[in-house]
């Protein structure tokens, strides 16, 4: 029996580590990705806002050696669902079974102006590139700003407008600057009503400008502007921005997508292709595309491939739920608990901001790393001197 996991991010990680656990050598597994290693995405803005280096925050993947797995780094050319089958730069593949986990691709070409004269901050190369850049920066019109929907994690764009409050405040330029959040949504985080209400206030105690339900449109380089999708313009010396997301093009190619994201079962997270599931971000599951629920539908698609090679039935569905961590600034972090299931309006309940919290969410770092890598690492830890 050959398992086929392509894509080496929270879901295919967490999958892997999963059925190596169960199986050993008795199936084999390989895992497929285009990168040299793994990084969380709020070591994105750990790295941007110097509070870890780059070297600090990659998790390289040649370090992965569990029993049944086989890590293979190439970049997939082409699935065929139909046959079980992929297409990469090293060879083709088949499996008995194909989990596809390949995440969301970023098209920061796709906002123009944005290459040219802006910065996003959501990719590796982005966020670490803004780490030099805001070492640079003298202060002046700071804009955070979303270009389109859906876009993973949706509180990051929050986080980035306190973290870079307290960014400024400490380098002394806070007074010299004006910082803005322009979102899509009506409320910072429309399932958690507490948590929306809890970042109102801390933007209004820092003189952030929430700016709700609109879009950047474009960067005019010339004039220094963002074009929102209202027509109104907003000058910026320093654009920091959410990029256009979309399934990567080979997951577009092969036929899986509806309205550009494959449509899974959501409580077995199987796709319309006969022992074919998808997991994360590259899903229309309904929950929202961030690590926490990419890892929660890897478990259960684990738990689906156990009975199936066991020969019997799984009790587990895929019931929605995740926790989130959310950055507030001076090293508080608050616990958003949230539970989407079909039909039913998702209530996010909120703990914190505290530094216990911030703790725990350090922990949940760590914990993944030595799970998934068996390696020690610190995560949130202070950058050396
Ligand atoms: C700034 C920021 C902060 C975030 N903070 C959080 C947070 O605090 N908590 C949280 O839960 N989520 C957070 N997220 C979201 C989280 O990073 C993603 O939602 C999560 O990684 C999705 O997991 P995934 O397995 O679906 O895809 P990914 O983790 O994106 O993995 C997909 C993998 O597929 C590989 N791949 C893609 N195409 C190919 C190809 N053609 N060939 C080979 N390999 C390929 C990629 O290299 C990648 O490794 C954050 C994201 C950002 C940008």
């Amino acid at each position: 029996m050959r398992i086929l996991v392509l894509g080496a991010g929270f879901g295919g990680l967490e999958l892997s580590t999963r059925l190596s656990e169960e199986f050993g050598e008795e199936v084999d597994v390989v895992l497929i990705d285009q990168g040299e290693g793994f990084v969380f995405g709020f070591s994105k803005l750990d790295v941007m806002f110097g509070r870890a280096l780059p070297s600090s925050v990659v998790h390289p993947y040649h370090a992965l050696a569990k029993p049944g797995l086989r890590f293979v780094q190439t970049t997939i050319t082409a699935i065929d669902p139909a046959n079980k089958c992929v297409e990469t730069e090293s060879g083709v593949f088949e499996g008995d079974i194909v989990v596809v986990a390949l995440g969301a691709d970023l098209d920061p070409a796709a906002t123009p102006g944005l290459v040219e004269v802006g910065h996003e901050f959501y990719t590796v190369p982005g966020a670490f590139e803004l780490r030099e850049v805001l070492s640079r920066f003298e202060g002046g019109n700071v804009i955070v700003g979303v270009t389109s929907t859906p876009f993973k994690c949706p509180p990051a764009p929050s986080e980035t407008a306190l973290l870079m409050h307290d960014f400024l405040t400490e380098r002394g330029i806070r007074h010299a600057s004006r910082i803005s959040l322009v979102m899509p949504l009506g409320v910072p985080i429309p399932p958690s009503p507490a948590a929306s209400e809890a970042l109102l206030v801390a933007f209004a105690a820092r003189d952030i400008d929430w700016c709700p339900e609109r879009i950047v449109r474009s960067l005019d380089p010339d004039r220094k502007v963002v074009v929102l999708n209202d027509g109104s313009e907003m000058a910026f010396d320093l654009f920091l921005g959410v990029p256009v997301h979309k399934a990567p093009a080979v997951v577009v190619e092969s036929g899986m997508t509806v309205d550009g994201w494959i449509p899974v079962n959501p409580l077995t997270l199987e796709t319309a292709f006969a022992d074919v599931y998808a997991v994360g971000d590259v899903t229309s599951v309904g929950t929202p595309k961030a690590g926490v629920f990419a890892e929660g539908q890897a478990s259960v698609v684990a738990e689906q491939i156990i009975s199936r090679v066991r020969g019997g039935t799984a009790d587990r569905t895929y019931d929605g739920h995740g926790t989130c961590y959310l950055e507030f600034g001076d090293d508080l972090v608050a616990r958003v608990d949230v539970t989407f299931l079909s039909g039913e309006a998702p209530i996010g309940a909120l703990e914190g901001p505290s530094r216990v919290i911030a703790t725990d969410k350090g922990e949940f770092g760590t914990s993944r790393i030595r799970r998934w890598f068996d390696r020690t690492w610190t995560s949130g830890a202070p950058e050396p001197v």
